[in-house]
Parts: C-alpha cells; structure tokens; sequence
C-alpha cells in the first residue's frame, strides 16, 4: 500500500480504521485495483509510473457529518486530503491528487438535488449530482432550465464550477454559483453569504451577504470540502439561434471581433467566438490516424513555419483558394422568438458595416427540444449534456490529451498576438512532429465577457523521452504567455505550482497570501497539499 507523506504504516492503518467507522467500512478503498480508479487515465507521465500523481486510499461519505468527521481523523493522523466531486476533470488531472499519497474524499455519494425553485430559478445541490442525472431530474419533473453541462458532460456542477469550469449554456459556471456550504479543515461546517444568517431564506438569491466575500476562496484551492451549492439556473429559452459572420481578409478579423463584442456589451449575445479558421490547428487531424488532413492544411503548415508566419496577403490568398475563411466570429441568441429575430435583423445590419464580411444564420431551435432531432454536437450547447466529444478526442491515436489553457483578452489584437506567441516558442522548440501536433489557432471562446479561453491540447503517448518533451513546451509556453499577461483559467494538477509561480507581482505578494491563509485555515496542512501551488507549510516549496 502506498503511504501518505509522512506517515507511517502503522498511524496511516489507524487512520483508515478511523475512516471505517466514520463511513462503514465498504467506503474505505485500499486494495490497489480499487485505488487505481482513481489514477488520472490522462497523465501527461503514462511511461513514468514514479512520477505519476497516485492516490493512498479512498474514502467516500455519504453526509455532511461524515465529511467532518473525516476531516477530524486526517487532522490527528496528519493524513492529507484530496476532494472531489465526480472527478471527471479530464485532461487536467481527471480524479488524481496534485500531492502523491493523498487519500481521495470521493464525494460521488452524496447525490441529493435539494432544491430546484422553479419560480426563482436557482437549484441547490450535493457534490455527486452529475449533470447527466440532473438532465434526467429537469426533463422528468418538467423544470423549465437548461442544464450548463461543460463537454464531455459527465462531471458535476460543484466539481466544475471550483475548478472554473465552463459551460455553452451559462459560460462562467462559477458565476452562476450562489451560496456555499464547506466543511473547513478543522471539521467546522460554515455557510457563506446569507446563509449565515439564522435562516437560509437569500443564501441562494443574493450572493455576497455582509462583510467580506469569500466564495471564491473555495475554488481551485485547498481550505474547505464542499458540501452543498446554490446555482441560478438558465431558463429553456423559446427559441436559441447562433450565426456566424466570416470573412476572407485578415483585416477583418478586428472589426468582426470588435461587433460581435459590442453586442455581447449590449446584453444582446450570451456566448460569443472568434478566431481563424484557416490559421487553426493544420496538424491536429493528423493524430487521428483515421481522419485525412483538411485540404488546406499543408499550406498552412508551410506559413505558420515561416519566420513571419505568413503575411495576411499569403493568408487570405490561401484561404480564398481552399474556400476557408481567414477571419470569423460567431454570437449565440435566446429568447422570445421575436426578439431573437430582431437581434438578428440588428447584428446583419451591423456587420454590414465589415465590407469583406458575410453573414450566415445557424440553425434555429424551437423549445421544447426532441434531443433526437439535434445532432449530437450541438446537443451541450442546448443545455442536454452528453459524451459526443469523445467521439473526436478518443479517436486519437494517443493515450490521452492534457491542456495548456491561456486567457486573452476578446480583441483582435490579443488572439494575434498570443497565437504569435505560442507559434514562437513552438517552432524554436518543437521537433517537426511537435510542430505538426501544436503548431495553429485555437478558436477563442467568450464563456467570460471580456475574454477568450483557449485551449492547446498536448498529446500524450506513453513514451516516456516524447512526453518529457511535449511536457517541457508547455512549461515554456505556460512561462512565455504568464510574462505577457495571459495566465491560465486551470491547470493539470502535474503543472499547478508551475502555473502558480508566474504570479509574481510584487514578490509574489498573492502567492505569499494565499500561503498565510492556508496556514491559518489548515494547520495540519491536510487539505489537497499543492492544490494551484499552494503548499502547507511543511511541504512548501517542494512543488
Ligand atoms: P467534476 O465533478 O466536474 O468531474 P472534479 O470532481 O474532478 O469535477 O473536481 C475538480 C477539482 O475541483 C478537483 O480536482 C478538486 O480539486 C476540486 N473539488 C471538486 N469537488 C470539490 C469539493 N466538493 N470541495 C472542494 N474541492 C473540490
């Protein structure tokens, strides 16, 4: 049995004895194959069995008072903790520990959907109701919402949302949730905002209550389990449409960026993308052994190697020959059907102003849904959550993928100047087949107003040399793009207190914080050591 760090054979026995009582003994996991569920089925170290993040042992409650009660047996034991929800975190450590050794608290038990207020449009729930299920609860009870189900849609709301999960129904999913209950390291239960009053009557409908807000202490961090969460809820639209405005003349891609942007300033969008589809990832079709490389990807292959990366002449000259636009935004619209015709009606006129810029409607959705009739694709961003993704990124002749995820601003400039970044470190770095595999654009994706996500994704194959060096180019970009501004929104677990050591304002004065606070919080240092690199005191700086 592996042990946690620190601890000895004989205290750690005690402990998972404790763990017993406290759940019943068919909870407490120790027999390797049952440990080995919770391995991370896409470590970026697959060849490097002593490097990979593995757990002790697991434990699953089924109550609030059993999670305190484990809290309490981990603090006399000095065993460490790892929390998780459903643990579906693929491809940023999937249910596996950033500190080896820990014992996962696995949440997946406690399943109760509490409430779902239909007049007020919010929803309370446990850690283990994952977003399939609660599909299920809102299509059977006729509750009027969409379900903001990230892809693949297998995880939770709670586990998604203290990550900073996203979703193509509400975006920012932590932005939807109101109204906390933790149990902090020492076992003590709190409830945040109004719920800390007597009675719970605005816990969930008015998010900071008085004093200091400290709901977002609880995301991507290590000083509570948490055990309850209220979400606002999207209602079922009438009718939800998207369109698409593209173009073939680079110089477009600013002002195409910069109205579709004015329209989600004017509450007029709920989701808006931008980017270039030519310049996007020419390569990534060739880890799929079975899917041929699109037409115009050689010639794109050619540019992006370019000391320059291609001028917008050679660009827009090569898109034109392929039919694939250069420069391309898209927006999302939901509402009565009235006034999503009239928003319509308004972004046509308005990206009429782009003379290079041509304007195409997707397709409409009339409420209610038969998820039937809706290719499978489309299916997350309508609120039904499934697994189709998987039907793209399994495929791969890979062991799995992990992601390098920046933040850029929404704007022209930013998207051209981050990807030119990326493209740089790429090719002074990458061996040909890195450059194959990396090299493009990521479509930027505006689940936040005033931002883009991106998403690299890094292959990984089980080689032990390869995914050491594929490992190597993310720290570099991951370190390239922190120096201009562009962090990440999440990190695999094996690249946390990397990602965290960018943060060095002021001698790394947020850091510094964040470590005092975790000192106070959880002495014992039991709660996910390591987690966003924040490490207790007596493992500090190992990270
Ligand atoms: P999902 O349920 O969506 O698959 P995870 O369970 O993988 O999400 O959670 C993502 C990360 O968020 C975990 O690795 C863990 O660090 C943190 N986390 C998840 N659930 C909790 C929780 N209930 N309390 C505290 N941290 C949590």
């Amino acid at each position: 049995m592996r042990l946690p760090p620190g601890v000895g054979s004989q205290e750690f026995s005690r402990a998972l004895h404790q763990f017993e009582k406290t759940v019943g003994k068919e909870w407490v996991f120790t027999r390797d194959e049952d440990v080995a569920l919770y391995n991370d089925a896409y470590t970026p170290f697959a060849a490097e069995p002593s490097r990979q993040l593995l757990a002790s042992a697991a434990v699953a409650p089924i109550s609030v008072e059993q999670v305190q009660g484990i809290v309490r047996t981990a603090n006399q034991y000095k065993v460490p903790l790892y929390p998780i929800s459903t643990g579906r975190n693929l491809g940023y450590g999937g249910s596996s520990p950033t500190c080896p050794g820990c014992v996962i608290v696995d949440l997946k038990r406690m399943d109760r959907v509490l409430e779902i207020n239909d007049r007020e449009a919010y929803m309370v729930v446990e850690p283990g109701v994952n977003f399939i299920e609660l599909y299920r609860r809102f299509e059977e009870g006729n509750h009027p919402f969409l379900v903001a189900a990230p892809e693949p849609g297998w995880g939770s709301p709670v586990g998604n949302a203290l990550d900073h999960g996203v979703s193509l129904v509400a975006g920012d999913n932590f932005g939807m949730a109101k109204g906390l209950e933790v149990v902090l390291p020492d076992g003590e239960v709190i409830r945040t905002g109004m719920g800390a009053l007597p009675t719970r009557r605005l816990w969930h409908n008015y998010p900071y209550g008085f004093g200091p807000s400290i709901d977002g202490l609880f995301t991507q961090s290590n000083l509570g389990i948490v055990t309850k969460m209220g979400f606002w809820l999207v209602r079922k639209p009438e009718m939800q449409t998207s369109f698409s405005v593209s173009s073939f003349r680079s110089e477009d891609l600013q002002p195409l960026i910069e109205t579709v942007q004015l329209m989600r300033d004017q509450g007029l969008l709920y989701l808006s993308t931008g980017g270039s589809p030519i310049r996007g990832s020419p390569g990534g079709g060739r880890r799929d052994s079975a899917g041929p490389l699109a037409p115009h990807a050689s010639g794109a292959m050619t540019l992006l190697r370019k000391p320059d990366g291609g001028s917008d002449a050679e660009w827009d000259s090569l898109g034109r020959r392929h039919g694939v636009p250069v420069s391309m935004v898209s927006g999302s619209v939901r509402g009565p059907a009235k006034v999503v015709e009239a928003t319509l009606d308004y972004a046509r006129e308005l990206f009429a102003r782009v003379s290079g810029a041509t304007f195409s409607r997707g397709a409409s959705y009339r409420f209610p849904l038969d998820p039937q009739q809706i290719p499978p694709p489309e299916r997350p961003g309508l609120g039904i959550p499934n697994l189709w993704i998987f039907t793209s990124v399994a495929m791969e002749a890979t062991h799995g993928v992990y992601f390098f995820s920046p933040v850029c601003k929404a704007t022209g400039e930013d998207l051209l100047a981050i990807n030119e970044t990326v493209r740089k470190v790429v090719l002074a770095h990458g061996s040909d087949e890195m450059q194959q595999h990396l090299l493009g654009w990521r479509m930027g994706v505006t689940v936040h107003a005033k931002a883009y996500v991106l998403a690299y994704d890094f292959p990984i194959f089980a080689d032990a040399d390869k995914d050491r060096r594929y490992r190597e180019i993310c720290e570099r970009l991951m370190d390239a793009c922190a120096a201009q501004g562009w962090g990440d929104y999440r990190a695999h677990c094996a690249f946390q207190t990397r990602v965290m050591r960018g943060y060095t304002f002021n001698d790394s004065a947020l850091l510094r914080f964040h470590e005092r606070v975790k000192d106070a919080v959880d002495p014992n240092g039991i709660l996910a050591p390591g987690k966003s690199g924040i490490w207790p005191k007596h493992l500090r700086r190992q990270g």
